[in-house]
């Protein structure tokens, strides 16, 4: 394990590595026989030059590959740096990815955020994956086989799980999150429910967020219990006609007590709204 103040480096498994950066955006790094898999490119095209130096510490083989667990900038804008290698990712990723309305909205709230990354965000060139596919895909790469599962619309319409049988490691992007709350401006709510059943029934040991520290299998069932738990009892407000305000209340009130020191449970109202909103 290697680490600095905000970047601490991970092996989850042989050759397996999860760069988790504090309190911003996690990548993966899958060593194989003559080449690299990079699990999201990172938020600007510095942060993906930072994330190779990191790769150049652990192995001097190329990275062949990049993976993006979904089209959020966050993940996905670093895709520029990596001009030669296969960027995959699902089809409905490559549509958000490619959709001008999503890329100049996304464009327009990173940079007036005013973080030290706006400027550069001006002008990243948004890279969409080269290979895109619909339900899963399988490798083989060094040590590991890869399978790279779509199990539905969850946090966006394309988020993809990267698991490894083998060693039972899972990269979950932004649709779980060890003990955190995640984004849900560009969520599918009816679907999310059961995309987060189909990933709780995954074996692991560990997996890797897109967010925040690794996790370990209860943790995952965590992370599901949280997403059904939220959108069911929102639902049932809905239907039964109440407000968003006193949605909000009541589903804090429901989820405070076995979620309420999650990072980011401050916020929880915000999410409550756009499910709210896209339910
Ligand atoms: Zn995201």
């Amino acid at each position: 394990m290697t680490s600095n103040s905000e970047v601490q480096i991970v092996e989850l498994s042989n050759g397996v590595f999860a760069r988790l950066h504090n309190n911003l955006t996690n990548a993966g790094i899958i060593v194989g026989d003559d080449s690299v898999i990079i699990i999201d490119s990172l938020r600007v095209p510095s942060f993906a030059r930072d994330l190779i130096k990191d790769v150049k510490h652990i192995t001097n083989k190329p990275i062949s590959h990049v993976i993006d667990t979904h089209s959020h900038w966050d993940h996905s804008w670093g895709n520029q740096e990596f001009p030669s290698a296969a960027i995959i990712g699902h089809d409905n990723c490559l549509k958000e990815m490619i959709d001008p309305k999503w890329n100049e909205q996304w464009r327009s709230k990173v940079v007036s955020s005013n973080e030290s990354w706006s400027e550069e965000a001006k002008t990243v060139t948004i890279t969409p994956p080269n290979i895109t596919f619909s339900n899963s895909m399988y490798m083989e790469f060094g040590l590991h086989k890869i399978d790279i599962k779509y199990l539905g619309k969850a946090h966006t319409s394309g988020d993809i799980f990267i698991y490894l049988p083998d060693a039972k490691v899972l990269f979950t992007g932004d649709v779980a999150q060890n003990q955190g709350i995640p984004f849900f401006g560009d969520s599918y709510p009816n679907e999310w429910i059961q995309t987060s059943e189909s990933m709780a029934d995954i074996s692991i040991n560990a997996f890797m967020s897109g967010h925040g520290p690794i996790g370990a299998q209860n943790d995952l069932l965590d992370a599901k219990d949280f997403i059904q738990t939220l959108i069911n009892n929102i639902m049932h407000s809905k239907s039964n006609g109440l407000g968003k305000d006193q949605t909000a209340s009541v589903a804090t009130n429901e989820l405070k007590p076995r979620f309420g020191h999650w990072r980011k449970f401050e916020v929880l109202s915000d999410g409550i709204s756009d499910i709210y909103d896209r339910l």
